[in-house]
């Protein structure tokens, strides 16, 4: 069975972060594992504070089990500050793991930071040529270029071609926060662009939804191609999106569905 191992942020109301992972895990038939980098004080109606764990906590959490078990992919999540993305960064050059999916999580839906500014250019620099994939939304490629946000799917593609010039292996870059009933991703590599195509759902449970993507690559990619593991990817988070208002959870931005 694949050991898939999230390092990512807790969110106690279930629908985002380690608990969202672990469950993206369990369904499409991986062992979940997980080292916290933060717990946060949250619901469905947002974050209201966060307490990072201190780094050399997340190393202590990240090499025991390293040295325990053989990990077959990596979703690294919320990470929150400097000392904690210098760490992963260090873990990951000193273990490299077959399959690393940095999902370059910065603010919540509701607006509350889950990284601060000054930690961008250590992940753009340290942890970026580390990862097999990283899926940025409009937002986060922009932060991580220092340019405008992308409002059309040309320049999606040419931030994306950018991205890649950092130094990861592959890039999603997702499209959802442009208007219109569909929302394009497009898997930017060094030899394709890929553009998948999703039919925007009339829902405002969505939390999580960008933990749960990132989540279900890497659980996908030990068994599936690149292109392949993406697709199914978006499947299953289509699914959690489509059934999401058959929860009831909350009062506020509910979770999906898994
Ligand atoms: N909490 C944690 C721990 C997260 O990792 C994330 C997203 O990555 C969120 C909250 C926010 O999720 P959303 O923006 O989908 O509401």
């Amino acid at each position: 069975m694949t050991i898939a191992l999230t390092i990512a942020g807790s969110d106690p109301s279930g629908g985002a972060g380690i608990q969202a992972d672990l469950k993206t895990f369990s369904a499409l038939g991986a062992y979940g594992m997980a080292v916290i980098t933060a717990l946060t004080a949250q619901s469905t109606q947002g974050v209201s504070d966060v307490f990072p764990v201190p780094a050399d906590f997340v190393k202590q959490q990240f090499d025991v089990l390293i040295n325990d078990s053989n990990i077959d992919c990596l979703k690294i999540g919320m990470l929150m500050n400097e000392a904690i993305v210098n760490a992963v960064a260090e873990l990951l050059s000193q273990n490299p793991l077959p399959y690393v999916v940095l999902d370059t999580v910065m603010v919540a839906k509701g607006g509350h930071a889950l990284l601060k500014q000054t930690a961008i250019d250590v992940i753009r620099q340290k942890l970026l040529p580390l990862a097999t994939i990283i899926t940025p939304n409009l937002p986060e490629a922009a932060a991580l270029l220092n340019c405008p946000e992308a409002t059309n799917e040309s320049q999606m593609q040419q931030q994306g071609q950018a991205l890649l010039q950092l130094g990861c292996k592959a890039v999603l870059m997702k499209g959802g926060h442009l208007p219109g009933d569909e929302c394009p991703d497009f898997l930017i590599t060094s030899k394709e662009i890929i553009r998948y195509a999703t039919r925007r759902v009339n829902t405002n449970n969505t939390h999580g939804t960008g933990c749960t993507l990132s989540a279900a690559i890497a659980a996908l990619l030990p068994v599936l191609t690149l292109g392949e593991a993406i697709k199914q990817a978006k499947d299953y988070l289509s699914g959690a999106i489509a059934n999401a208002d058959r929860l009831h959870v909350g009062k506020g931005i509910g979770p999906t569905h898994h």
